[in-house]
């Protein structure tokens, strides 16, 4: 048997009647079915963790339900014939814990398509720090390079790329990976104070308080953006999108403030700015392939271990209301076996 974060929970008409988180033991039979088994050695906490961890609704569609929508780990058994016991694998999203077990435990069983290669660069501590959140950076950045937003060019016309939410998971990595590419990065905060080293040592080149977005304005205002990667949607990436310059390129990766969008088409038509989604969720094995290799050249290795930190398997608990209320920053790494 093994160890297992486990959560269980009545639903009743759509709403969470009870509610339990507690690190158990478990055997293999409780596991999903899969083609292949992961000795799992670290997952870490997004915001998603933080809400099936904590029984807010949307996340778990299963009970009981191991957490963890990252896994990172070794190959143990497979009867998928592109994997061997060995093998350093990791897993972002593909419905692990949402609707399949997922990475809170000592062991996982997966489907072996979304798995991919830990790049020989990165430790198994480094892959988990990236985790879903510096994948979902990467899926933006490469977003905004897809779009044509080249960072010389960003530079020469003294615009910059918008990053919201830039304490947390996403916004940390994605502040590290535009500076290291070249990118001048103004970094949107709600706790500027505590954190303007922190970002500032991440490579921002400006800090705003996200005051100045998070409230209604005029649909186009000054064009102060290039390009943007926003984790907060609501009124802020409306703000963003009126606030983005002639042809620059958005990518949309989360709701921190809300699912809503109260925005105009008028900057698409008067400033062809172009909006891209962001879904690490469903990305095809190619993406994933594409984002992994470039995390492995283009994430510096510092920054990485400046924005994290490492927590045991039953401290993911209280840390998932830390990560609800946003008093963490950066990325939280979860010892699985600690
Ligand atoms: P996180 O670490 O909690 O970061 C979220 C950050 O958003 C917070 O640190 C905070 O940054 C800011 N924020 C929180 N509440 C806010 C509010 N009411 N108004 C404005 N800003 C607020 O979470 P994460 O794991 O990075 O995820 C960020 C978002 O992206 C979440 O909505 C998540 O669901 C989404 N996401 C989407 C995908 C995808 O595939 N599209 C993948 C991963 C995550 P400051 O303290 O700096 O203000």
């Amino acid at each position: 048997d093994f160890r297992a974060l486990v959560i269980e929970q009545q639903v009743d008409g759509g709403r969470i009647t009870a509610h339990r988180a507690e690190v158990r033991r478990v055997d293999d039979a409780f596991l999903m079915p899969g083609d292949v088994t992961i000795a799992v050695e670290f997952s870490d906490l997004n915001y998603k963790d933080g809400l099936a961890i904590a029984g807010r609704p949307g996340v778990a569609r299963t009970s009981p339900l191991i957490p963890g929508i990252d896994v990172v780990g070794t190959v143990q058994q497979s009867r998928d014939p592109r994997w061997h016991p060995g093998d350093r694998v990791v897993l972002n999203g593909a419905g692990l814990g949402e609707s399949h077990h997922g990475g809170l435990a000592e062991r996982a069983r997966v489907d072996g398509s979304a798995l991919v290669r830990i790049p020989d660069a990165l430790t198994s501590e480094q892959a988990a720090a990236i985790g879903t959140a510096g994948f979902t950076a990467m899926l933006a950045v490469l977003a905004l390079e897809r779009n044509g937003i080249d960072p010389q060019e960003v530079a020469e016309s003294g615009s910059s790329i918008l990053v919201t939410g830039a304490a947390g998971g996403v916004g940390s990595v994605a502040v590290a990976l535009l500076a290291k590419l070249g990118y001048p990065v103004t970094a949107s905060t709600g706790r500027a104070d505590e954190v303007r080293d922190y970002l500032t040592d991440l490579g921002a080149t400006t800090i705003i308080d996200r005051s100045e977005l998070d409230a209604a304005g005029k649909p186009l205002q000054s064009q102060r953006w290039a390009g943007a990667v926003d984790s907060v949607g609501s009124q802020t990436l409306a703000t963003v999108l009126a606030q983005t310059r002639y042809g620059g390129v958005v990518a949309a990766c989360g709701l921190a403030q809300g699912p809503d969008l109260p925005a105009t088409v008028l900057p698409f038509i008067l400033r062809a700015v172009t909006l891209v989604g962001i879904n690490s969720v469903e990305a095809p094995a190619a993406l994933r392939e594409t984002a992994w290799r470039r995390l492995a050249t283009d994430l510096d290795e510092e920054s990485l271990a400046a924005m994290t930190r490492f927590v045991a398997l039953a401290d993911a608990i209280p840390a998932a209301e830390d990560i609800l209320a946003g008093r963490l920053r950066g990325r939280t790494v979860v010892d699985v076996r600690g």
